[in-house]
């Protein structure tokens, strides 16, 4: 077993800097929070501009942007693929 989370490689991947990551561990290689079930875009379209706040629930969901969370991040080890429907 390595004895560090993450390589040299990753450690520079804006991926990995999700805050999740650094707390849970990674989650399965490839997989993304965009995809997982507790990932949360919030905010609405009938405004002039298209304001949407992507949110991890289990990282917590604020009203500010310290808690935004990116769809490109790479997956914590709580990673559960989303439902399709
Ligand atoms: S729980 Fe899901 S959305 Fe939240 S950080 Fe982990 S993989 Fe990403």
């Amino acid at each position: 077993m390595s004895e560090t989370l993450f390589d040299a490689e990753q450690f520079e991947d804006e991926r990995f800097s999700n805050p999740m990551v650094q707390k849970h561990g990674p989650g399965p290689g490839g997989a993304a929070c965009g995809d997982c079930k507790y990932f949360r875009r919030m905010g609405s379209l009938n405004r002039p501009y298209d304001i949407r706040y992507r949110k991890c629930e289990v990282r917590g969901i604020t009203h500010g942007p310290g808690t935004d969370h990116k769809a490109g991040f790479h997956a914590c080890s709580l990673y559960e693929e989303a439902d399709e429907s």
